[in-house]
């Protein structure tokens, strides 16, 4: 996952990246099925895609900047990525951080042959890793994180490829859900904590990996089971083959997943994403019930839940807002101004269920409260007499340093004004959060185990399971000093 360049915005301590990842092993259209495979995973990331296939004898890279649809839309060039594995990678960030130097998968040419990469999460300490790297005599090309695990297994001295590649993992911390091709075949890694998802399929005799079981769906790919976290799989002409070469540690997997970042048809190690939305809904019904005629979604994210709260609730669930899907999502815009037109032309009024009605509008999470905002004084423009807005998440108080786009603290709507204040200011009647042992229980867990959390949830909680190295060593200021050498333009 790439780093954000030192010139894109005023927040970055933080760095803005959501990736997919997909690979496929044993089937002679490989490529076709990478960039179905990253269609269907396109939410996970819609800046730029990339896929590199191999045929026994050579690799075949196409990467570029915008949709799986626009960069793959031809025969030719799937043709062209020939061979029976291939991976590929869509990568999400704001729009500042647009370097074609960093889409991946990443590929470098080894003593032992190439290797390509693929990477979900974000790595805590690859700058540290990198200021010693660099001081050592290497040469970075990208401004990204995952280069680091390429330099480390330059410099390892462990015999095979799959050596040097855990020799390389036991260095980094953070968050990495990884997809590499090699002349060997294809190998998959989750890390330590398993805080992104990656999950194993068949299709044929072919195994797939992707970071989401819609990416099997959409290939007719059968969903076998999630790799497991520290769990590294070897896809060959030998067959499939697993090992676990990490000090074990309880797993961590991403909350926020469940809350809004996954496609609510896919199964995260086997529970549907869907459903546990629904419950989300019933959940927050239970907690913060009002009296109101409709349960009205911001679409779509807050649709399962504010199902979840009409069933629970008893109040009818409507359409009173209708979403235009031509536009992305609005973290894309780079601007405030910008973004506040993107609301705009992403979400319209639908006036005939909501005029003259008390609202119960459900969304899944309020983070600078751009959203909240115009969306309320559209639905009061519409006639809407009360609207009571719920979120299906507790307040996001705190940046992620494992791979999901959050702006800092300080952009962060919760981390600066209490409920109440925040209630004011986009204009409600009222407002409402889930708890935190609330969206536990959605989870199907009876409460957060505070000792041992389930899931990793600093985003509500504070609570990271990962040193920050880079972030409190300074490093990462010496990832902007570097980079400000040279601008892509
Ligand atoms: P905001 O307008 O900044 O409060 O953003 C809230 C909206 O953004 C909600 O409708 C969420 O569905 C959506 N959202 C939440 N987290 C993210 C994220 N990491 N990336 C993109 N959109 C998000």
């Amino acid at each position: 996952m790439p780093f954000a360049p030192p010139f894109a915005k005023d927040d970055d301590d933080v760095f803005h990246e959501e990736c997919g990842v997909f690979g496929v092993f044993g089937n002679d259209e490989a490529s076709a099925l990478a960039a179905l495979g990253l269609h269907a995973l396109q939410h996970r990331g819609q800046e730029a895609a990339g896929i590199v296939s191999f045929d026994g004898k050579q690799f075949y890279s196409h990467r570029a900047l915008g949709l799986v649809g626009d960069n793959f839309n031809s025969a030719s060039t799937i043709n062209r990525l020939k061979g029976f594995a291939a991976i590929g990678h869509n990568r999400y960030s704001t729009t500042g951080e647009t370097l074609l130097r960093n889409v991946q998968p990443l590929f470098a040419e080894f003593s032992f042959g190439g290797f390509s990469l693929a990477h979900n999460g974000n790595l805590t300490n690859a700058m540290t890793l990198k200021r010693e790297l660099i001081n050592r005599g290497s040469i970075f090309q990208s401004t990204s994180d995952t280069e680091v695990i390429i330099h480390l297994i330059a410099t390892s001295q462990a015999a095979s490829i799959e050596a040097r590649l855990i020799d390389a993992l036991r260095q980094v911390r953070g968050a990495y859900s990884l997809v590499v091709l090699t002349h060997e075949g294809v190998i998959g890694v989750r890390d330590p904590l398993g805080v992104r998802p990656l999950v194993l399929g068949k299709v044929g005799d072919a195994y797939v990996l992707a970071s989401e079981t819609c990416a099997l769906d959409i290939i007719g790919a059968t969903y076998i089971r999630d790799i497991e976290p520290g769990e590294m799989i070897t896809i060959s002409s030998q067959g499939l083959s697993s090992q676990k070469p990490f000090t074990h540690v309880p797993s961590r997997f991403c909350i926020f997943e469940y809350v809004y970042f996954a496609r609510p048809d896919s199964y995260i190690d086997h529970k549907n994403v869907y459903e546990a939305r629904k419950r989300i809904g019933i959940e927050l019904a239970k907690e913060s019930p009002i009296d109101a005629d409709v349960v009205v979604p911001v679409p779509d994210s807050g649709v399962p839940a504010a199902i979840g709260f009409a069933q629970s609730s008893g109040i009818p669930f409507d359409l009173g807002i209708i979403r235009n899907h031509y536009i992305g999502r609005t973290f894309i815009e780079p601007t405030d101004s910008v973004r506040n037109l993107g609301v705009k032309l992403k979400h319209n009024a639908n006036i005939a269920p909501i005029k003259g009605k008390r609202v119960i509008l459900v969304d899944d999470s309020i983070v600078r409260g751009t959203t909240s905002k115009k969306i309320l004084a559209m639905l009061r423009e519409a006639g809407a007499r009360e609207v009571h807005m719920r979120i299906a998440s507790p307040p996001t108080i705190n940046s992620c340093y494992y791979g999901v786009d959050t702006p800092d603290r300080d952009k962060l709507m919760a981390a600066q004004h209490s409920v109440d204040e925040m209630c004011r200011l986009i204009e409600a009647d009222s407002l409402a959060f889930l708890s935190i042992d609330g969206l536990y229980r959605a989870m199907n867990e009876p409460s957060r185990n505070n000792a041992q959390p389930q899931y990793c949830d600093a985003c509500f909680s504070g609570d990271y399971p990962i040193a920050l190295t880079d972030r409190d060593n300074g490093a990462n200021a010496y990832q902007k000093d570097l980079f400000a050498k040279c601008a892509e333009v």
